[in-house]
């Protein structure tokens, strides 16, 4: 069965079918419908499994039908490892929405902070992040959390592992109580269960 079974947009598909991909991975057909219909979700699954789409395109495709916003803010927020990981996904972010209006920007650490400010100012759609330089951004009020539908942690192990659970748990703190939670992680560590057992209640979990 192709994308078209999911319940996505059509410029998404148009987009999907352009860059040749024609049937979901499994970890896309399972998770897909499930967060378009607004569900919690825990994800074990690994690099190459094709999860990167099975929380973009959700994402995409429900703010692509939302209503468009006046003010601009962040409406999904998707925290990564590393700066690597967060201009993959940004990257991705452009590919599977470029017939969508939707603007993404990846935010990390390592570089001066004015251009990402900015780049707030002018507005954004989704963000991906690391979740230090984030905190800064937030701390200094130069990103809201008002908007935020939906969070996803990607590399939640991994997050962990780099030592980044404060500066998660004062983001989450931060974020509305009424959105959509999005868990991947290659290993269901118990800190990663913990974060997990916090952040995404009522979770359907898959395992691919
Ligand atoms: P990921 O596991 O998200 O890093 O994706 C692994 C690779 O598979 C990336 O190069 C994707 O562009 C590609 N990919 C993901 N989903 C599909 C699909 N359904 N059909 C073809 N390629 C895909």
């Amino acid at each position: 069965l192709g994308f078209s079974t999911l319940g996505l947009n059509p410029a998404i598909l148009t987009a999907l079918s352009e860059l040749g991909y024609s049937t979901p991975t499994p970890i896309q057909a399972e998770a897909i419908p499930l967060a378009l219909k607004g569900k919690n979700l825990i994800a074990a699954a690994q690099t190459g499994s094709g999860k990167t789409a099975s929380f973009v395109l959700p994402i995409l495709s429900r703010l692509a039908n939302g209503d468009t916003q006046r003010k601009k803010r962040a409406r999904a927020l998707i925290l990564t490892p590393t700066r690597e990981l967060a201009l993959q996904v940004d990257n991705r972010i452009a590919q599977y929405g470029k017939y969508l209006n939707l603007k993404s920007m990846a935010i990390y650490g390592g570089v001066e902070l004015a251009a990402q400010k900015q780049q707030l100012i002018d507005g954004v759609d989704i963000v991906v992040a690391t979740p230090g330089r984030l905190r800064d951004l937030y701390t200094q009020r130069a990103i809201h959390f008002d908007e935020i539908e939906v969070l996803v942690l990607d590399e939640a192990d991994r997050m962990l592992d780099m030592g980044f659970i404060e500066d998660i748990t004062k983001i989450i703190d931060s974020l509305p109580q009424d959105r959509q939670n999005l868990l991947f992680s290659a290993t269901l560590s118990r800190q990663v269960r913990e974060l997990a057992k916090e952040t995404v209640p009522n979770a359907i979990h898959l395992s691919v």
